[in-house]
């Protein structure tokens, strides 16, 4: 794994030390000098990681961390401050300022690598989601800085630990802002993961009766609980421990004796981060699910079925499966809008696609393809069980008025269904298009409120 990382301090010894030792793992390093210089060099090379030092004259590190994390375009960078080990109010300011870790001088190296690699595997996958997000919607709305820093509260907290007095200082650490839930059984605390949606798991990893790390490990192989922030309680003295925990991928640390403001400001940062990237998930499905559907009906649009059907008849063709395709149109809608209006027009389409959903299969893809014409894509369907489905949903339309707004009665409505099935191997979508297009013309011109199958 390798990124770009940003090293500011202002004193060339320790500057040159940390590009050495992050050089020599194949990490790209810039370096800066000074606040001003940082934030310049951030806007200009887009690193994926900021090592910040507190103490700096002039604009000092606090400051600098505090800009980052209020600018939208760079909030996202993580940044770990190095602190002296004397200063430990620092770290807490940090945390407050929106870092998301620090590390104390002199560095340790495992801490070091072991911090930076977590954070840039953390880093990858935000800018993973904030990719997908900015292609599918180019006017790209990401979550505003507010949502980013702002303190959470009522976030479900799993704590796992089976002496009680971490319970305890959790509990008034964070003062009640949040949901704790206590277990002391690993196997229970696995169940319990994968039933309640949890936003943070706080693990012990010096119980008594259980091993911590496995815990861990098997929060981080469950599908369900995968992407569970999880934060560790160690011993100061077991780094082995400690850096088994990261390299499996746990978020964060805390060690013993635990500094109540510390933790609190820990927990903050971890929840903080887990509600962005899923802000940023839940943006991504959504944006993915408009750009599919038709915003009138709900059904999927034009463009979807045809990326689609590709892929359908492709599976259908090397498979030796069966696959029909209905095209349906409304008969005389115009005159629907006509007389009634184009808002009772809409609401019959919806009522439509309403009346369409209830007569299918969640695996056919009804789509609407033009004004008021649709297609539904049967997998796996010979032509006569399809005729038996076009026949359904035909009747399905006529044989109820359609209640529109502002109408005293309902409106009758017939539409007319063509019908094609997919015929060997050799044949296209073009083609298979085409004869339910034919059709569809055949079942208008014999009168509407009909299904007409495809015949050579
Ligand atoms: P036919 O039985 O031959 O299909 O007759 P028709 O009147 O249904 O067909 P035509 O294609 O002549 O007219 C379709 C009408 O559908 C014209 C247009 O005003 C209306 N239309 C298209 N899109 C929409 C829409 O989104 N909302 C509404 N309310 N009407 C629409
Ligand atoms: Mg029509
Ligand atoms: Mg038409």
């Amino acid at each position: 794994m390798t990124a770009r990382i940003l090293v500011v301090d202002d004193l060339l010894a320790n500057v040159r030390l940390l590009e050495a030792k992050l050089t020599a793992e194949y990490f790209d390093v810039s370096t800066a000098m000074n606040g001003v210089d940082a934030l310049e060099t951030i806007q200009r090379t887009n690193p994926d990681i900021v090592l910040l030092d507190v103490m700096m004259p002039g604009m000092d590190g606090i400051e600098v961390c505090h800009r980052i994390k209020s600018n939208p375009a760079t909030q996202h960078i993580p940044v770990i401050m190095v602190t002296a080990l004397d200063q430990p109010e620092d770290r807490v300011r940090g945390l407050e300022a929106g870092a998301d870790d620090f590390l104390t001088k002199p560095v340790n190296d495992l801490a070091l690598f072991c911090r930076v690699k977590s954070l840039v595997r953390l880093k990858m996958l935000t800018d993973e989601l904030r990719l997908r997000a900015s292609e599918n919607d180019k006017k790209l709305d990401m979550p505003v800085v507010g949502e980013f820093t702002e303190s959470l509260t009522d976030c479900n907290i799993l704590v796992v630990d089976d002496h009680g007095t971490l319970f305890e200082r959790i509990s008034s650490g964070t003062s009640n802002l949040h949901r704790l839930t206590k277990i002391t059984d690993p196997q229970q605390a696995i169940f319990a993961a994968t039933e309640t949606q949890y936003d943070l798991a706080i693990v012990d990893l010096d119980m008594q009766t259980f091993d911590g790390l496995r815990l861990c490990s098997q929060l981080r192989s469950l599908e369900r609980t995968r992407q569970i922030p999880i934060l560790v309680i160690v011993d100061p003295d077991d780094s082995r421990k400690m850096l088994r925990a990261l390299e499996m991928g746990v978020n964060d640390y805390l060690t013993r004796p635990i500094d109540q403001q510390e933790l609190a400001a820990r927990i903050n940062t971890q929840l903080r981060r887990w509600r962005y990237t899923q802000k940023l998930r839940s943006h991504v499905s959504q944006t993915m699910e408009l750009a599919v559907t038709d915003p009138l009906t709900g059904l999927f649009n034009r463009r979807h079925m045809e990326t689609q059907i590709s892929i359908l008849v492709d599976n259908a063709s090397n498979r030796g499966k069966s696959l029909s395709v209905l095209a349906l149109d409304v008969d005389f809608f115009k005159s629907v809008n006509d007389t009634h209006g184009h808002d009772a027009g809409d609401a019959v389409l919806k009522e439509l696609a309403l009346r369409f959903k209830q007569n299918i299969r969640n695996v056919d893809l009804p789509c609407r393809v033009g004004g008021e014409e649709f297609m539904i894509i049967l997998p796996e369907t010979h032509q006569k069980i399809a005729t038996k489905i076009a026949e359904r949903l035909r009747r399905a339309v006529c044989s109820k008025p359609f209640v529109v707004p502002n109408q005293n009665k309902g409106l009758e409505i017939t539409i007319s269904i063509g019908l094609a099935a997919l015929d060997g191997t050799n044949d296209t979508q073009e083609q298979l298009f085409k004869r339910a297009d034919q059709a569809l013309y055949d079942a208008k011109t014999q009168g509407r409120n009909k299904v007409i199958a495809y015949a050579a």
